[in-house]
């Protein structure tokens, strides 16, 4: 998997290669980064990047040729790469932006399974449309709030299609136990406990120190399908609909209604 991103804070992204579960990745070769500053692709003396909106109104906006030629030295880079000459098929150009499709975990599966893709991050007041109409084949959004840079959603991107890697994380911090995934049928996680057994008066829920697997299994998933129910009933149609509840899923929420 290559990771190529397009900005103007390149320094951003030690982050997710040097640190954590992406870093880790990153050392053992599981994915690569290349990074593309817009600057580099200017030709006057001060570099220029931005330009005033036409049509008037505050702020700048980010010219289409230098990040054009970001995204061409980007998939040439991507060609000159041996393994990624293999697949012949289009890189996705992924622009980040709030007026993009909702990032999803579903979304970070499908980029894991691909070998990467060319991220592009915004500053200012966005970027020249006709940039856009050349180039991004997706837009992508954190959510509905505005960021200054693309750059934390790119990173969130990253990091959240890279641990999905195989082998990027451990046995015991497998992603399929995480929320929105497959062993928990897309449902919200269950709460977590360690030592202390008792802290600040407050004790660990005796399901989960009986040592009995059986009954903690039943515990998680009831507690993964009360806190669904309440915080994220969208999560629970969208199971029911998948046919992912069991009969004793099904039970489970009617008691829970009844309460
Ligand atoms: N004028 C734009 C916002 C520009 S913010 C608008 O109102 O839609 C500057 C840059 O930050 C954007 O180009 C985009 O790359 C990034 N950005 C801001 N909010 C974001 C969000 N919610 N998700 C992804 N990227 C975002």
């Amino acid at each position: 998997m290559r990771f190529d991103v397009v900005s103007l804070f390149p320094d951003m992204f030690t982050v997710v290669r040097d640190l954590g579960i992406t870093g880790r990745a990153y050392k053992q070769q599981l994915w690569t980064l290349a990074l593309w500053n817009p600057r580099d692709f200017t030709h006057d003396v001060h570099r220029t990047v931005d330009d005033r909106p036409y049509g008037g109104g505050p702020g700048m906006v980010m010219m289409a040729e230098p990040l054009e030629h970001a995204v061409n030295a980007a998939q040439a880079g991507r060609a000159a790469d041996k393994d990624q000459a293999a697949h012949d098929h289009k890189t996705s150009v992924i622009l980040m932006s709030p007026t993009g499709k909702r990032f999803d975990q579903a979304m970070a599966q499908e980029l894991a399974h691909g070998d990467g893709a060319i991220l592009i991050c915004g500053r200012y007041e966005g970027i020249d449309q006709r940039f856009i109409d050349r180039n991004v084949t997706h837009e992508v959004s954190m959510g509905d709030f505005v960021l200054s840079g693309g750059e934390i959603a790119a990173l969130a991107i990253i990091d959240s299609a890279v641990r999905l890697l195989p082998g990027a994380l451990n046995d015991a911090d497998s992603a399929l136990q995480d929320s929105f995934n497959t062993s928990l049928t897309g449902l919200l996680d269950s709460p977590h406990y360690t030592r202390p057994e008792v802290y600040q008066g407050q004790s660990v829920p005796a399901e989960l120190i009986s040592g009995h697997h059986a009954n903690i299994a039943i515990w998680r998933r009831q507690q993964s399908l009360a806190l669904t129910a309440a915080r994220r009933p969208d999560l629970i149609a969208a199971a029911r609909e998948a046919g992912l509840l069991s009969r004793a899923d099904e039970k489970y929420l009617d008691q829970l209604k009844r309460r």
